[in-house]
């Protein structure tokens, strides 16, 4: 019953049986060999546009790299204050942008509002030269409560944005999720409704580890193949990265894996909620469960083994807040899960087993 992240899964099957096929024979190094080159362009058409696509073996080293792209040093890069770039990355944000500043907004449900961007732009007037000038936006989709932006959210967002200069940069690490979960196509939910760049996440969802970051506009990515090698981040042996990807988009294969973690953790859901006293504190939109459960269904989770993570009173306001009697735990399902560890953690938190 490991619900802990979905990264604490392994990767598909499909996905470790390409990677030993790759391993014949030689290829050219540093992503110029044929894996890479046919996997760029896999990408390029499930976006249905002319991108510049670059694999990186981590999330962060994605983020942080696209965020560079966007933002000089001097810049201001506006993020929901639970984002990952936030409080997940070890200040790589800040590094690779050689110091950039990000500014942490409110918002419930994990998502930032047009109100609450619109008043971060005024505290942050172009021209004053004491403070950093607004640069990029970046949106977490799905997002760090589990929950959605909707198309016309990211579209209003992302027209703010660029009407006072901004980049727009998607964190997709759950990308997958979203679009498994929303009838919109990957195109729909980015470049078509004003994304500049994304990072699009597989590790969570499959792959060994492998993230894409996509420009929709190439002529922001005219550096980035220097940025991606002087951090480190260019694989001498590119073709285990390529092949994964290749192998992730082959036939939907990233959406079968990502459906089948929004159906258990719905399932989850629907599961906890009649557990007596549990409520679910965030609308279970992908595959990210958010409970608070009384601390003795609780240790009856920990005493079956179960994983999970302590949420505290995150994503949460006042009155929603855990009682001293209650805990809050993030729970995760990945294309891993089966129905049988689901149902097992609900009839442990209810006391049934
Ligand atoms: C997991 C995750 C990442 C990527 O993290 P890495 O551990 O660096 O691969 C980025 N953003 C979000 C929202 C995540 O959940």
């Amino acid at each position: 019953m490991s619900f802990a992240s979905d990264n604490a899964s392994g990767a598909s099957a499909k996905i470790m049986a390409a990677l030993i096929a790759a391993n014949e024979g030689a290829a050219m190094p540093y992503g110029a060999d044929d894996f890479s080159i046919r996997a760029e362009a896999a990408v390029s058409a499930l976006f249905d546009r002319d991108c510049a696509v670059f694999l990186v073996p981590t999330g962060t080293a994605a983020n942080a790299l696209a965020l560079a792209a966007l933002c000089p040093a001097w810049g201001a890069v506006f993020c929901h204050a639970d984002s990952h770039v936030m409080g997940d990355e070890c200040g790589a944000p800040e590094f690779f942008t050689a110091g950039a500043k990000l500014v942490g907004l409110p918002g419930a449900r994990g998502k930032i509002s047009p109100e609450t961007l619109a008043e971060a732009l005024r505290a942050f007037p172009r021209g004053l030269v004491k403070q950093v000038q607004p640069a990029a936006l970046t949106l977490t989709q799905a997002t760090e409560s589990g929950t959605l932006y909707q198309r016309s959210e990211i579209a209003e967002l992302a027209g703010l944005a660029h009407a006072n200069g901004l980049r727009v940069h998607m964190d997709g690490a759950r990308f997958a999720n979203a679009v498994a979960a929303l009838d919109l196509t990957p195109a729909e939910l980015t470049w078509k409704s004003g994304v500049d760049v994304l990072s699009f996440g597989a590790s969570k969802n499959g792959t060994l580890f492998c993230e894409a970051v996509i420009f929709f506009d190439r002529a922001l990515a005219s550096d980035f193949t220097f940025r991606r090698k002087r951090s480190g981040h260019t694989m001498s042996k590119g073709r285990y990265l390529g092949a994964q990807m290749l192998a992730y988009l082959d036939g939907d294969h990233w959406l079968e894996l990502a459906r089948h973690a929004n159906a258990m953790a719905r399932r989850l859901a629907e599961g906890l909620a009649a557990v007596p006293g549990a409520r679910i504190t965030q609308e279970c939109e992908a595959n990210e469960v958010f409970v608070v459960l009384p601390r003795k269904a609780e240790a009856l989770l920990r005493a079956a083994g179960a994983g999970y993570y302590d949420w505290g009173a995150r994503g949460l306001t006042a009155q929603e807040k855990p009682h001293r009697d209650e805990i809050q735990l993030r729970l995760v399902a990945s294309f891993a899960t089966t129905a049988r560890e689901v149902e097992d953690f609900i009839a442990a938190a209810a006391d049934k087993i």
